[in-house]
Formats: structure tokens, C-alpha cells, sequence
């Protein structure tokens, strides 16, 4: 299994950006000649038209052009496959009835990184905050090295990127082999207490079966920030100095945005499998779910399938079930008998005019979401009915011990 690690660079501190920006700019033109080849050369001679074809031309390229014997040639090789991935993504979307066009010729504003794979690059000094992470051919790069690699993980690909504020970011994609990753329970031996439902929720970021609810994370003085910076830079000269200040400025406040939702979400789902065996969640791929409830969530939807991956792939790195559950109806659907009503947004409480039971709407939908993923792993519903869980919370004199999410982030109290 493979996932990211992202540490800010520093490669000004021991004087190597204008190196790195150089090696850049070769890859984008070996990005730009690739394309060019793969529309001129005749893909029949079998010259051209899949990455490793194509790779093979690297030799001709440098008798050819001696720039491109500077750059690493693994690192070389990459940017050569970079198009081919560019290329088969383009076709994907095309298959699922999006309008695409050609793979265009890359300007150095949408070229700013560069990907060493396998080779020429070692990571250094990671005892302190600052560690140094050595690239072939560009030299020593410190990076803040907030959290370890963890030992079973193998560093495969090595990404250095330069961000349209300026700011300079490297990404380890770390390799853990699935025998050295740790076993999720036997589903026969899961005991239903260590199993959660969780909630997607409109008025709480996630409202969780055993009664623990997060606020949304509030990011009003950010967004206010951002009006702000967006309204002085409609007041500036399009195209001068100070606009394009401006607007590095205006990406920079996107990027502290993006960064606080993203620290959020890695410290609920770290929680989150590291308390449970088994975490069930709605599946938001069941199309056409969110648009036909016409809800709040919609414009949330991209947040939230980040949640579910992120859940998705630590429950692998901590050996947690994840498993996501048909959607439909969590909301309307009574836990205690399962007759639907209709519930406007600004209704907070489910009251069953079937059966009379009685808690709150995202506690409600919680349990159907607990219920739904016992199912799915074939454990029954019988051991777990709402009803157990809605006395058991009641007598602990509350519906929920609400998280606000700033003492997530300031705390880290649902851990790291
Ligand atoms: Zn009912």
C-alpha cells in the first residue's frame, strides 16, 4: 500500500532554489518534447506511444541535446511516464463523458515540479525539527521534518514542488508491503462495542454512534482574511507587480485554509481507527445521492470523500475495517423501527410518529449507519439495537460529549 508524506523545503537556506528551479525547467522541457514526439514520431515503429517505449529514446535525447544529460535519469525517466500518466487520466475522463481536449504544452508557471523515483535521493539528519533531504544533480534540501517516517515504510518516489505562493514542499510516497502492515481483527471476533457508526453530518462535522460529535471546524477569520485579500486585489492594476503580489498573497491564505482542514481531518480519522476495530461510514459514490437530497452537504462532497479516504487508507496502516455503507435514508429512516419520515434540515430531533423514539437527528442517523455496516460484515443488527445504545447514552445524562473543533486542532485531544 502506498501513501503520501508532505514536509515544507527550505532551499534557500543552503542556496540551492535556483538549482532546483533549473532542473525544473529541464523536465518541463522533457515533458513538452515527450508530447511533441508522441503527436510527430510513428507510434507503428513502436518508437513512442507507451512510457517504456518512449523511455528508451532517452539516450538519442542526450547525444542530442546535452541539457538533458544534466538532469537525473531516473528522475528523467519519470517526467517521460508523468505525461503517459497525463495521457491515461485524459482518456478516463473522456470514457466517463467529460469533455477533455489535448494534453496541452506546459508554460513554467504550470510546470513546478520534479519526481525522483527509486534512486538519487536520501533523506538525512532526521534526529531534530530540521532534517536534510539530498537530490542528485540539485544538492542538500532542509525540510521541517514534523513527524518520522514510520520504520515499516519504504521511501519509493520523492516529489519537490515549488507552489504558486512561492513556498517550496516535498512529498515522500511511502511504500508499507502488506505483510509488514498490521492484521484487522477476525470479523467472527469483533465485538460489536468496538464498532462505530458515523455520521456525516450538516450541523456537526461527525456525529458518532457511541454519542461523540465534532463541531465543524470554524475557519470564519481565514474567509474573512480571504475576502478581504480578494477585494484588494480587484482594487489593483491587472498584471502589475503589486496585482501579482496580490495574488500570491490570496493563495497563500487557500493554502493555510486547505492545510487547517487537512491537520482536522488527519487528527478525526487517526482517532477514529485508533479507538475501533471496525468504522462504517456512507458511501457518498452511490450516485446521485446528494444531489437528489438536495442538501448543505453538496458543496462539502469533495471534503468529505477526503475524509473517507484518509479513513480508508489508515484503517489499513492501524488495522481497522472501514467499510462504506449504502446512504439512502440514514437520516429519514427510524433507528428503533425503520419507518421513514421526512425530516426538513432545521428539524434536530428524530421523534418517530411509528414507534415514539426520541433522540437527535445525527445520533439517529448514526445508528443506522452502525446498524448498515454490521450488516454488511454479516454480524446482524440483534446484538446492537438503537435502543440499547439510546438508554445506554441516556443514563450517562447526555446525548453527546460534543468535541469543539478548535480543541481538536489546538489539543490534538482525539490524538495525532
Ligand atoms: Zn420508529
Amino acid at each position: 500500500m502506498w501513501y503520501d508524506y508532505r514536509f515544507r523545503a527550505y532551499p534557500d537556506r543552503t542556496g540551492v532554489t535556483a538549482e532546483a528551479e533549473r532542473h525544473i525547467d529541464i523536465h518541463r522541457q522533457a515533458y513538452n518534447h515527450t508530447r511533441y514526439e508522441y503527436d510527430t514520431l510513428d507510434t507503428d515503429e513502436d518508437k513512442v506511444g507507451s512510457a517504456y517505449q518512449h523511455q528508451k529514446r532517452l539516450t538519442e535525447w542526450k547525444d542530442e541535446w546535452p541539457v538533458f544529460s544534466q538532469a537525473h535519469s531516473k528522475a528523467l525517466q519519470k517526467t517521460v511516464e508523468r505525461f503517459y500518466d497525463n495521457l491515461s487520466n485524459l482518456s478516463d475522463k473522456k470514457e466517463k463523458g467529460y469533455k477533455v481536449g489535448e494534453l496541452r504544452w506546459k508554460p513554467p508557471r504550470e510546470y513546478q515540479s520534479v519526481t525522483y523515483s527509486q534512486s538519487g535521493f536520501e533523506l538525512k539528519n532526521t534526529s531534530g525539527r530540521t532534517a536534510i533531504l539530498w537530490l542528485s544533480k540539485i544538492g542538500d534540501i532542509p525540510i521541517c521534518h514534523h513527524r518520522s517516517i514510520p520504520d515499516n515504510a519504504t521511501i519509493k518516489e520523492v516529489t519537490l514542488k515549488k507552489e504558486t505562493t512561492g513556498e517550496w514542499y516535498v512529498t515522500f510516497s511511502l511504500e508499507v508491503e502488506d505483510n509488514a502492515l498490521p492484521k484487522k481483527p477476525d470479523v467472527d471476533d469483533l465485538d460489536t462495542k468496538d464498532c462505530v457508526g458515523v455520521d456525516l453530518g450538516i450541523n456537526n462535522y461527525i456525529y458518532t454512534s457511541d454519542g461523540d460529535s465534532v463541531d465543524w471546524l470554524d475557519l470564519s477569520d481565514e474567509y474573512d482574511r480571504l475576502r478581504r485579500e480578494q477585494r484588494s486585489l480587484s482594487r489593483k492594476e491587472h498584471g502589475s507587480n503589486n496585482w501579482e503580489k496580490q495574488r500570491h498573497g490570496i493563495a497563500k491564505v487557500k493554502r493555510r485554509i486547505k492545510r487547517r482542514i487537512e491537520d482536522f481531518q488527519h487528527k478525526l480519522t487517526t482517532w477514529l481507527v485508533k479507538e475501533y476495530d471496525a468504522v462504517f461510514v456512507e458511501d457518498l459514490n452511490v450516485s446521485g445521492m446528494l444531489q437528489s437530497e438536495g442538501n448543505a452537504r453538496n458543496k462539502q462532497d469533495a471534503s468529505w470523500r477526503r475524509f473517507i479516504e484518509m479513513l480508508e487508507y489508515k484503517g489499513d496502516l492501524y488495522g481497522t475495517h472501514v467499510v462504506q455503507v449504502y446512504p439512502r435514508g440514514t437520516t429519514k429512516e427510524c433507528a428503533e423501527c425503520g419507518v421513514e419520515t421526512d425530516k426538513p434540515l432545521w428539524v434536530r430531533e428524530h421523534s418517530c410518529p411509528s414507534c415514539g423514539f426520541e433522540v437527535d437527528r445525527d445520533a439517529n442517523a448514526s445508528y443506522n449507519v452502525l446498524a448498515r455496516g454490521l450488516q454488511e460484515l454479516g454480524l446482524g443488527q440483534a446484538e446492537v439495537t438503537p435502543v440499547e445504545t439510546a438508554t445506554a447514552v441516556e443514563t450517562d445524562g447526555g446525548w453527546s460529549s460534543s468535541v469543539p473543533a478548535s480543541r481538536v486542532i489546538e489539543t490534538g485531544s482525539l490524538g495525532a
